[in-house]
């Protein structure tokens, strides 16, 4: 038995034998001990695992091998969009021209990098009919900060002090009620209709002269477009407030709809979920908002500019005295930014819009065929995802949503979202995005149907799945509170990961 579990083999610390080293430094600099000041000398040396190299690279190459990933299989994580990213754009962010530029650099040794983060800015807000668009955010939350952060300077450049409340339907996700109030506002929580769509009279009446914005998802996270959209969007202007469109889900209206032009005054964009970046592990993403009239005084600073001789420069500090000033370091993470340009380049307006599309086609194929086996609450067309239950199914037979998701990962599939959004009980958000085939999606469909009538005729299968990990179902309360994440050495009853 090893600390992790004998199916994920020993740590670096077990494998570590005294005297074993890995690689060779060429050429090491003379005497190199010897330049330290004696006072920053370590006494003793690190605990480190002391290894050969070829057993390092085995082992690192075998954890590998255990991630699940867009690239090993489906991954229909319904409001994330994990979508396969074609490789090209890794070969356009790996091109040492835009990887090894440094970030100081004078703007006349930076001017490809700087003239693609500008036609980026333009593609965008084409895309979202936007008027201008600033790449800094790190993300999507981020960007919403950004976002709200410029509601309030126009406010406040009004002498419209007095607004103090952003409203935000039930159905949001996290990051906008958390957005708000970092901000500094207080979010007023808006109950959805029972169509799933939001509930126009509750808004209307929660709307006043104390409403600076209202943050709508659309296509909401239930995967549904907002028909009232119209009808809201009057009703906030009315009141002198400023709407914000959470531009998660852009994949299902990218070519069809744009924000601006119906009436948004701003809106982020997830390009790691939209144009291509692989994410889901925590790594760099990128959330450029688009703005309206209304709101390009209070863009952050420095933008990047052209010349009327062609030639692009960053802004430099103070030249725009209402900015909200930086929101990041530079000019943004660059190489997600690499990406996105290269993604839409690469499919064009055209392309564009047929993947959201196939994104929307998809979804409601799926949709469709699973309607027989799980619940599906809204009946209505959806966009480029969907909502199911096992609400159903854990009346008739005590499985829940946690256990078919489990057991989904002995077929081989990653499972969708569970237990989001909040309004539905028993929730599964799928989202298989435009770049699954058929076959795929049907395999999808087959698992599922099995699974539910495994839940009929052996629940205890899916009680204790998933059977087939090198891990097996965690104690999700004992990880949240205890959380193991260190190697110390331990024995018999300490093992972490009980096989
Ligand atoms: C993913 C998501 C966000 C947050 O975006 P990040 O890039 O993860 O910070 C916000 N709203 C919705 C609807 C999302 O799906």
């Amino acid at each position: 038995m090893t600390a992790a579990g004998d199916r994920l083999g020993p740590t670096l610390f077990e494998r570590s034998r005294p005297g074993r080293g890995g690689g060779k430094i060429p050429h090491p600099p003379k005497e190199a001990l010897a330049r330290i000041p004696a006072d920053r000398l370590r006494a003793k040396g690190p605990r480190l695992p002391e290894i050969s190299e070829p057993e390092l690279a085995r082992h690192y190459v075998h954890l590998s091998g255990l991630n699940y990933s867009v690239d090993t299989g489906f991954y229909p994580l319904g409001s994330c969009t994990m979508k396969y990213n074609p490789k090209i754009d890794e070969w356009a962010a790996r091109l040492p021209g835009f990887a090894s530029l440094h970030p100081l650099a004078p703007d006349e040794l930076a001017q490809g990098t700087l003239q693609l983060l500008w036609e980026l800015e333009q593609a965008l807000a084409e895309i979202g009919g936007m008027k201008a668009v600033t790449l800094q955010p790190a993300a999507g939350a981020q960007g919403e900060l950004t976002g709200i952060l410029m509601v309030r300077a126009y406010h406040h450049s009004r002498g419209d002090v007095e607004r103090t409340e952003v409203l935000v339907p039930d159905s949001a996700h996290g990051t906008n009620p958390a957005t708000a109030s970092m901000a500094g506002f207080s979010t007023v929580t808006i109950p959805s209709a029972p169509d799933g769509g939001v509930d126009i009279a509750a808004f209307t009446a929660a709307l006043g002269p104390h409403t600076a914005a209202v943050m709508i998802t659309n296509p909401s996270t239930l995967g549904l477009f907002e028909s009232r959209l119209c009808e809201l969007l009057e009703a906030v202007h009315a009141v002198g407030a400023l709407a914000y469109m959470d531009g998660a889900n852009l994949n299902a209206i990218m070519g069809r709809f744009k924000p601006g032009e119906a009436g948004f005054d701003v809106m982020h964009f997830n390009v790691h979920k939209t144009f291509g970046t692989p994410h889901g592990g925590g790594g760099p993403g990128a959330g450029p908002v688009g703005v309206g009239e209304k709101l390009m005084p209070f863009l952050p600073s420095p933008r990047v500019l052209r010349e009327s001789d062609g030639k692009f420069r960053m802004e430099r500090t103070g030249e725009r005295p209402q900015s909200i000033g930086r929101m990041r370091a530079f000019a943004g993470n660059s190489g997600v930014l690499v990406r996105a340009y290269a993604y839409i380049r690469a499919h064009g307006a055209d392309g564009l819009r047929e993947v959201s599309d196939d994104a929307v086609l998809a979804a409601n194929y799926l949709k469709t065929r699973l309607a027989g086996i799980l619940d599906v609450p809204f009946e209505r067309h959806c966009m480029h995802e969907f909502v199911a239950s096992a609400a159903t199914l854990k009346s008739e037979t005590g499985i829940r949503t946690l256990d078919v998701a489990k057991r989904l990962i002995d077929y081989g599939f990653h499972p969708p979202t569970i237990y989001f959004p909040l309004t539905v009980e028993e929730a599964l958000l799928i989202e298989p995005t435009e770049t699954e085939t058929l076959e795929t999606l049907d395999a999808f469909v087959e698992a599922l149907r099995r699974i539910v009538a495994e839940a009929h005729d052996d629940p205890e299968l899916l009680h204790s799945a998933p059977h087939e990990t090198p891990v097996r179902r965690l104690d999700e309360t004992m990880a949240a509170r205890q959380p193991n994440l260190k190697w110390r050495a331990m024995t018999g009853s300490q093992t972490p990961c009980p096989d």
